[in-house]
């Protein structure tokens, strides 16, 4: 990459884990210009895993969750504005307007504007009492609505619908999970690894239902939801015509990149099956001195060989080093593997590498499947593509030695936990 001037002024806009990592990675490899980060919550910068987790259980205090002391912002000369919402691009003057009219001067952007719950788009959705969990307004009050002990509904069998059943088991909630294929976890895990989570949140006392569809949400009290007045939520109405009773309905479907700032100012975005704004592997977008981190960033991926956009912490916590590198001139793609963890109950795990588009056509199981003691491995052509530990740890960079070396290995032996990691691969 060619050296480019380092820019005198940055706007970082999106004040969560990948904006606050972008700021302090500049500082930290000795950037002395102008920093400005904009962030249209209330707070500065947190992060979200807690939410969903300690937080949300009560084991785990609010400060432990944001990425700086209050402090840290001044004494490092970051100009934080939060409550300040990015409206438009202006590329050809080299200004990000704001929703208060202002006009911030930049010479390079990071984008770290991150994703947005999808909604759930049926009759009722907004009762009281249906929450959906993104930031901390939304932790702290379905926290509160924990407390009364309520029969919860969790709409979505991702990560976040798992641990939210998870916490309102904990909680000592009734919980039922709707989920919409026929287990949770299906696209992420593949059907050994759905098959696990299914078993845990059962064991659990969860009532999952598997293959159903939401159509309304419906009022205390009545059949139909007709969308007016301040009513609560009572039930969930399922096509087909069931009703699963409920006075807290969590809706965990999902997030979609938010990319409307970099749409509307003609920066490229990557395809619908990756979603996101397009970046090269040092996190450029098609615009040189505009640069996309985190949820949003489609990132072409050295190693990988495709183009590939992570919604999870590590990708938020990493990519900033790169893109800061990238600011002051300095050739370091990003080349991490996707990596995601998750904690539900008793229970941990990690993820990492990637399948992609081309898919697995083995997955092999080391260690003990039912007994939820294991990893899980995917290989396409008899080389590990990417590997789920559950319950087994200080295992990923084994995993990850295997995807980057390519190799292809003896399933049989991989399968076999006396097989040490290092024999597997030449
Ligand atoms: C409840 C929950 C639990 C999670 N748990 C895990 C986990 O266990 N493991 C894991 O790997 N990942 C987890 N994740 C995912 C992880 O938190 C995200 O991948 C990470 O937050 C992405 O960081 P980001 O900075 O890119 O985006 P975000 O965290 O979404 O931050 C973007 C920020 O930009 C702001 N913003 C957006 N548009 C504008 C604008 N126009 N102007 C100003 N500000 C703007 C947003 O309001 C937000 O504050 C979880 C996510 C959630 C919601």
């Amino acid at each position: 990459m060619p050296a480019r001037t380092v820019p005198q002024h940055v706007v970082v806009v999106g004040a969560g884990l990948a904006g606050a990592k972008t700021v302090e990675h500049l500082r930290a490899r000795g950037f002395d210009g102008r920093l400005t980060l904009l962030g249209d919550e209330a707070e500065r910068p947190y992060e979200r895993p807690p939410l969903s987790k300690g937080y949300l259980l009560g084991s785990a205090a609010r400060d432990e969750a944001f990425v700086h002391g209050p402090g840290w912002y001044a004494d490092h000369d970051v100009d934080l504005r939060t409550g300040c919402r990015a409206v438009r691009l202006d590329l050809r003057a080299g200004e990000v307007l704001d929703a208060d009219e202002r006009r911030w001067r930049a010479d390079a952007v990071v984008l770290a504007t991150g994703s947005e719950p999808r909604p759930l788009g049926v009759p009722g959705a907004d009762l009281d009492g249906v929450h959906q969990l993104r930031t901390l307004p939304d932790s702290d009050a379905l926290r509160e609505a924990l407390t009364g002990r309520p029969r919860v509904a969790v709409v979505g069998g991702g990560w976040i619908g798992l641990e939210v059943a998870a916490a309102a088991r904990q909680a000592g909630c009734e919980v039922t999970l709707l989920v919409r294929g026929p287990a949770p976890l299906l696209g992420a895990l593949g059907p050994e690894g759905a098959e696990l989570f299914a078993g845990l949140h059962r064991e659990h006392g969860v009532d999952l239902r598997t293959g159903v569809e939401v159509d309304a949400l419906l009022p205390a009290g009545t059949e139909v939801a007709t969308g007016t007045g301040a009513r609560r939520v009572g039930a969930v109405g399922l096509v087909g015509g069931d009703r699963v009773e409920a006075d807290v309905v969590v809706v965990g479907i999902g997030a979609a990149p938010r990319v409307g700032l970099a749409r509307e100012a003609g920066i490229a975005l990557a395809g619908a099956d990756v979603g996101g704004v397009a970046v090269d592997a040092h996190l450029r977008t098609s615009v040189p001195q505009v640069l996309a981190v985190g949820d949003i960033a489609a990132a072409e991926h050295p190693t990988l060989g495709e183009r590939v956009r992570v919604e999870h912490w590590a990708t938020a916590l990493h990519q900033p080093e790169t893109a800061a590198a990238t600011l002051l001139g300095l050739d370091e793609p990003y080349d991490r593997l996707p990596y995601a963890f998750s904690d539900q109950y008793e229970l941990g795990m990690e993820h990492v590498g990637h399948v992609g588009a081309r898919g697995y056509d083995q997955v092999v199981v080391r260690g003990d499947l039912a007994g939820r003691e294991c990893v899980l491995l995917w290989l396409r052509q008899g080389r590990v593509l990417a590997g789920t530990n559950v319950d087994v740890w200080d295992v990923v960079d084994h995993v990850e030695a295997l995807v980057r070396s390519r190799s292809v290995v003896d399933p049989a032996r991989l399968a076999d936990p006396d097989v040490p990691w290092e024999e597997l691969a030449p």
